[in-house]
């Protein structure tokens, strides 16, 4: 085996990016570390979704307890200043 061969291997054996191109077939360009495309096409550090989904995240802000719970901080914190009102 030549040295060239053997120096260059490892590259040729890296994974590659399976893209589908504008002439049809794959990209083939080596694939992004930990990834499945390469840089141009969706591998790029800082892109793709972000983890889980945060649009179903279930955060309880509108529980029947939570809405309780700011209806009763209301009316005490209303209370409060109508005592607050009447010892002027
Ligand atoms: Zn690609």
């Amino acid at each position: 085996m030549s040295d060239h061969v053997r120096l260059i291997a490892p590259m040729l054996a890296s994974p590659r990016c399976g893209a589908k191109i504008r002439s049809g077939g794959a990209c083939r360009s080596p694939a992004v570390r930990g990834k499945k495309r390469c840089r141009m096409h969706g591998g790029a550090p800082g892109s793709g979704p972000p983890r889980g989904n945060r649009n179903a995240r279930k955060h309880g802000l509108f529980t029947r307890d939570a809405i309780a719970e700011r209806k009763q901080v209301q009316a005490l914190l209303g209370e409060a200043r109508k005592l607050l009102q009447e010892m002027k």
